[in-house]
Parts: C-alpha cells; sequence; structure tokens
C-alpha cells in the first residue's frame, strides 16, 4: 500500500446498535470502493469483517475488526465494531484509534438504549461523528422523525444533507437538495463569522467555503451532519464515501500525526496468530515504524485509575523487536513494512504489549484515557475434563489478554477459575473460542453479580512494618470518597527519595492496586483518591520487598477506618411494548426495586426508560416475552455502579489472608518472599 500523509487518511469508526446494518455496510464501502469484486452477505455468511466462525453463525460482529480502503485518493481505515451491548467494551477500546465516527441507525428500530450509550462514549471523548440512517428501503422506515429523534433525544446540532425519495420501497433513493447551499449556510452561520454575514444579506458562498466550513465544525462536533441510505441495496453508500472524504477529520487536521517526531503510537487491540503470536494493532501518532525496529514498550496501568505525582518508574520499559508491519484486509493482511504517522496497522513480534501500551515516546497531549465499562457479571469456569484444568486457565488467560473486558482470575486456595463477563452472549463467545482454537470444552455456572465497594467517608491508613526484625517499611495513606464512576486515584505525594528511595515507593504503588482487588466486604475497591502521606524506608534493615508487605495492611487499615459502601451495577433499559402492559410493567419495575421516566405513549405502543439494578434483572427479558408473547422491544445497556444497603446486596467470602490480622499476614507474606511467590 502506498504512502499516505496524514492529510490524505481518516481512521473511521463504525458504531452502532446490533443488527442496524454495520456490516452490511462496511462490506459495501469495500465494493463500492473497488477492494472487493463482489459484496457479501450477513446473511449467507460470506462478509470480510465478521470472520470468527460465532459471528457468521450468530450474524453478530464480536471483534472490532479493521479494513482499509482508498477512495478518490485518501486512504479510509475503518474499524468495524460490535453492536451488541455485552461488548461494549471493544467498542470503547476502539475510540483512542479513532479520528471520527459513522453512526449507523435504522431507521426502523430507531434509537436504541445501546445507540445512546455509543453516543454519551463519542461525546465524552469529543468524536466528531456523522450519522446513516440504514434500511430506507424497509417498511415503517421514518427517516425524518428518526432525523427528528435525534435532534431532540440526543440533543444533536444536526444537519441532514439529503433528501430520500422512494421510502418503505426497493426504489428508494437519496438525493442532495437544490437549496443545500441555503442550508449549509443557515446552519453554520451560527459558528462562523463569513458565513453569518453572507446570510444576513441573504447570500450563499461558494461550495468550496461552505464544505471548509462545514468540515471544521463538523471536527469541532459543532455541527453533525446526516445522510441517508439503504445498505443492503447499497443506495447512498458512494455518498458515504464522499462524505467521509469530505467532511470528516484528518489526523493532520486532529492533530494526532505528527510526521518529523520520534515515533509514537498506542495499542488499541491485541489479537493472536497461530504462527505469528501476539499481534498489536496501533494507532501512529508520530513519526515511524519499520520492521526490525527495536522500541520500548510502555504499560500505563489499567482502565478506571490515574496517577498523580507519582515518582520516576525505574524498572525499564521491555524493549522489543517488530518482526512485521501489517494493514488488515478484514482477514487478509499484507505486510507493509513500514507505518507513518497518522495510520493504523498492526505489529507482529511485540510478546509484551497489551490493550493501552506506549510504543515509543508518546507525548501528554496524544494520550488517550478512555474509561471502560467493567464486566459486572461473573461465572466460574471448570473443564469438561478434570485433566485439562491447567489447559483451559491459561486459554481463558490468553483471550482475557485479547479482551480486557473478560477478566480471568485463577484462585488458587479455591481452586476455582473466576471469569467476569458482560454478558451471556460473551459466554457462549468464549465457549466457542475455546473449542475453535483450543480444542476445549468449558462448563460455566450460571452469573452472578460482581459487586464493588467505596470508603464511606475520608480516613487514614497507616502500618508501621519494623518487627521482627530485620524489616522495616512504614507507609500512610489519606482516602477520600470521589463520585460514582470516577476510579481510583492515586497520588504519590511528593515524598522525597532520602526518606523513601523511589523504587520502594513504586512498590507502595503497585501494592497499593494489587490490594484493592478485595475491600473490606470481598470486593474491588473503587471511586475514591488515595493520597501517600508518609513513607519511610531504613538504610540498614529494609528488606527489598517489606513495602510488598505494609503496604496492603496500611490499605485495609484505612478501609477500616473509613468504613465501606457496597455498590451494585445497574442497567438502563428501553422497553417498548403494547400499552395495555404499562400497569405490569410499573409494578415489575418496582419488584426489581428499578426507577422510571415517563412512558411515551404513541398510539398503542408504549416506551418506558427504566434504571434497574443487574443483581433483580437477569432473568427480566425472559420474564417480559414471557408477560408480553414476545411482542415487547427490549434493549438493556450498562448504566454504571450505584449504592445499595448492604443487606440487598451480598459480601464476597475473603479469599487467603486477610492483612488486617497482621500476625498471620506478616507470617504469610516473609514465607512467600522467601519462596519468591509475591
Ligand atoms: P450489524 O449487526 O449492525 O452488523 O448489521 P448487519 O449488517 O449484520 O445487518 C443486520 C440485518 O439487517 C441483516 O439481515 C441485513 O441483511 C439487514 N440489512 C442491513 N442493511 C439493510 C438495508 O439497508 N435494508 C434492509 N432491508 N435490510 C438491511
Amino acid at each position: 500500500m502506498a504512502f499516505f500523509k496524514p492529510e490524505n487518511i481518516r481512521n473511521i469508526g463504525i458504531l452502532a446498535h446490533v443488527d442496524a446494518g454495520k456490516t452490511t455496510l462496511t462490506e459495501q464501502l469495500l465494493y463500492k470502493s473497488g477492494a472487493i469484486r463482489q459484496a457479501g452477505d450477513v446473511n449467507s455468511g460470506t462478509t470480510q469483517t465478521d470472520f470468527l466462525p460465532i459471528e457468521r453463525e450468530r450474524g453478530i460482529t464480536v471483534r472490532a475488526s479493521q479494513i482499509s480502503l482508498v477512495h478518490n485518493g485518501i486512504l479510509i481505515n475503518l474499524i468495524d465494531t460490535p453492536g451488541h451491548m455485552d461488548f461494549t467494551g471493544e467498542v470503547e477500546r476502539s475510540l483512542p484509534a479513532l479520528d471520527a465516527a459513522v453512526l449507523v441507525v435504522s431507521a426502523v428500530e430507531g434509537i436504541q438504549s445501546h445507540t445512546e450509550n455509543l453516543w454519551r462514549a463519542m461525546e465524552r471523548v469529543g468524536l466528531p461523528v456523522l450519522v446513516f440512517i440504514n434500511k430506507l428501503d424497509r417498511a415503517g422506515s421514518r427517516a425524518e422523525e428518526l432525523t427528528e429523534a435525534i435532534r431532540t433525544e440526543l440533543n444533536a446540532n444536526i444537519l441532514a444533507l439529503q433528501t430520500v425519495k422512494g421510502e418503505e420501497t426497493k426504489e428508494c433513493a437519496v438525493q442532495t437538495p437544490d437549496d443545500i447551499g441555503e442550508r449549509i449556510t443557515e446552519v453554520c452561520a451560527d459558528f462562523d463569522d463569513g458565513i453569518a454575514d453572507a446570510y444576513l444579506s441573504g447570500e450563499t458562498p461558494e461550495p468550496g467555503i461552505l464544505t471548509a466550513v462545514l468540515r471544521r465544525c463538523v471536527a469541532k462536533r459543532k455541527i453533525i451532519p446526516v445522510l441517508y441510505g439503504a445498505a443492503q441495496l447499497g443506495v447512498g453508500v458512494k455518498e458515504l464515501l464522499q462524505a467521509v472524504c469530505e467532511l470528516l477529520p484528518s489526523p493532520a487536521e486532529t492533530g494526532d500525526a505528527e510526521t518529523d517526531a520520534p515515533p509514537a503510537a498506542q495499542v488499541f487491540r491485541i489479537e493472536h496468530d497461530k504462527t505469528m503470536g501476539k499481534i498489536a494493532h496501533v494507532r501512529m501518532y508520530a513519526g515511524s515504524l519499520v520492521s526490525r525496529d527495536a522500541v520500548t514498550v510502555i504499560h500505563p496501568g489499567q482502565a478506571g485509575m490515574r496517577l498523580e505525582n507519582t515518582v520516576p518508574d525505574e524498572e525499564a520499559a521491555p524493549v522489543e523487536k517488530i518482526s512485521q508491519v501489517r494493514k488488515c484486509n478484514g482477514q487478509r493482511y499484507m505486510d507493509v513494512g513500514e507505518v507513518h504517522a497518522g495510520d493504523i496497522a498492526a505489529l507482529c513480534g511485540l510478546s509484551s504489549a497489551k490493550v493501552g501500551d506506549i510504543i515509543g515516546e508518546l507525548g501528554e497531549k496524544h494520550r488517550k484515557d478512555y474509561r471502560i465499562a467493567g464486566a459486572f457479571l461473573q461465572v466460574r469456569a471448570a473443564p469438561k475434563e478434570p485433566a485439562e484444568l491447567i489447559p483451559l486457565v491459561n486459554a481463558l488467560k490468553e483471550l482475557a489478554e485479547e479482551d480486557p473486558l473478560i477478566d480471568c482470575r485463577w484462585e488458587k486456595t479455591e481452586r476455582e477459575i473466576l471469569v467476569s463477563i458482560t454478558g451471556e452472549i460473551q459466554l457462549e463467545v468464549l465457549s466457542a473460542l475455546l473449542k475453535e482454537r483450543y480444542g476445549l470444552e468449558a462448563v460455566f455456572s450460571p452469573p452472578s453479580v460482581i459487586y464493588k465497594e467505596t470508603p464511606s467517608k475520608a480516613g487514614d491508613g497507616f502500618d508501621a512494618y519494623t518487627m521482627p526484625k530485620p524489616c522495616w517499611a512504614i507507609v500512610g495513606f489519606r482516602f477520600e470518597p470521589l463520585a460514582r464512576g470516577a476510579g481510583v486515584v492515586y497520588d504519590g505525594g511528593h515524598i522525597p527519595s532520602n526518606t523513601c528511595f523511589y523504587r520502594y515507593q513504586n512498590h507502595i504503588r503497585q501494592s497499593f492496586f494489587r490490594s484493592l482487588g478485595q475491600g473490606m466486604l470481598g470486593w474491588e475497591v473503587t471511586d475514591f483518591r488515595a493520597t501517600l502521606t508518609c513513607a519511610e524506608h531504613h538504610t540498614i534493615h529494609t528488606h527489598p520487598l517489606d513495602f510488598f508487605v505494609c503496604t496492603p495492611m496500611a490499605v485495609m487499615d484505612g478501609l477500616r477506618n473509613t468504613g465501606t459502601t457496597l455498590l451494585e451495577p445497574f442497567l438502563k433499559m428501553r422497553i417498548t411494548a403494547g400499552r395495555e402492559y404499562l400497569g405490569k410493567l410499573i409494578a415489575e419495575i418496582g419488584t426489581m426495586r428499578g426507577s422510571f421516566d415517563d412512558p411515551v405513549i404513541r398510539e398503542e405502543r408504549m416506551t418506558l426508560e427504566a434504571a434497574v439494578p443487574a443483581a433483580t434483572s437477569l432473568d427480566f427479558p425472559v420474564r417480559l416475552a414471557a408477560m408480553t408473547g414476545g411482542k415487547a422491544v427490549l434493549s438493556v445497556s450498562f448504566d454504571g455502579y450505584r449504592d445499595v444497603p448492604t443487606e440487598l446486596g451480598r459480601i464476597c467470602p475473603r479469599r487467603g489472608i486477610n492483612p488486617l490480622d497482621r500476625a498471620k499476614w506478616i507470617l504469610q507474606a516473609r514465607g512467600a518472599i522467601q519462596g519468591e511467590l509475591l
């Protein structure tokens, strides 16, 4: 593939609710740009992007895959993303690589709660977006109504660039209206003085000027252009390609492509390949990378945690050699040998790379911090054949590496494998992957809810581990609660290295985060700020690993002092059903401890939005289907964690020894240090 300057690249995500037609649209974009000779069909399983067998079987996209195509001299990197809420993590993790998105909405089903979720995620990161309203040909298509709904429900300043003809028929078509110049002038007048002057004097600026201004407004998310089409029939697809090139920003404009600089890239996806091993998909922010380059791989820490005032980490980041630079074409790879600022590629040979890792030196301004909605369900996994326990643990670990939302923990003391997931479809995919890729059969327990906990008030934690000698480590923290969803902020507190060596301060930080796995109630601790208020070593007595023994005791001491509040995951539901079910549904939501907004009633149907705890609603989809004879439409999305009285939730029994049981903890930790198990 030829070299493209940043101004001639578009890194675009295609986002949508499941079934809106993303895969079909991607296929058509490839076809219309000449990249493939024939458009595949999701219904017969012949598309370029859905290539896990389970995806083809079920007709859903699970893994975000990427495809590059060229249109009018512009390289478009398309990241196809899964639309099912079970896989929100995949979508959010793709966002750092993007400069803009195309949001596909079905003209029939309209805005789903997952659409809103995606919208909020894009809004949060200020991602420019273009809306494509699909399925104009289908009976029930309401393009105009939906356009208005996007304006009001998503609160978007939209600009429809086309009019629609022949809606609800196979002859449907899109047209650019004659007065498009006036329409653009009117909408852009609010954001550009030159256009405002022209508008007030009743003139329409030249198309070139209008496009340039519109493009700037789109890049700043001030205007959201809307286009229409029927992907399956190829209607509106060429126009969409054109709009992507003309209206969506290039990496040169988003400032995320410095050509004359040392290489800098961020990993947004990990894959495993049978022959090549680990493959890291990266977005290049600066410079170039070439096969056989040696690069540093920096692991900046997990999602939901932020570091402030921390000391330099002396542990050198691993240096690894790139063995191949690939561009992906859905299933097919090309070894392109190099990748340049602004582009996307897959790097082979980086065996330590994880999602979010930074390759080379990435300045703060490029570094993306995208929060990932975590998994909120867990299951116990066991092999069908007891002898396959270890292969199963290893396989799950490898899969968890590809998808950080799948967290796999091997609980040695309980001899059980715990897997966190976001939904049952994910579990189905996991089973299929285990079978296909590793030939393993696993049995999963029914899912249960993952609770969390958070400090109830501000407080201090302290421990001085100075006996029995030789040892010396003193650690003190200040804990302060933060808002729900804020995650954990760790403040290193400016402690001088002669009081506590930087090496030890890094041990404290590492050990702090590990200690958060089990709080007072046995759940992960979140949503608070921890400031290191004191840390002290002893030049003679301190054993190299003492801070790993001391820190968990200080953390637990702090949590005992603040007390902790239990948090439970909430789901947002949007239910559309016959209006006769309203009363029953409201009662049902009450029983589930949920709350709801005013129902919207349109003729015989009503739509109800509710927030309900995951714990009480796991079987709601089944109950709803039974109640309405399968005639209700339900869309569900994750809505974050909320407080719950402990008696309505669940306490998780402690695994291993509690650091508050000081004597036992120290004894065990010292034994472990000797066995180098820490
Ligand atoms: P995804 O889940 O968003 O990737 O959606 P798919 O591309 O798999 O499409 C879901 C279903 O909608 C498939 O059966 C498609 O054939 C169908 N579909 C997609 N686009 C259109 C369209 O423009 N018109 C009609 N009538 N059906 C479509």
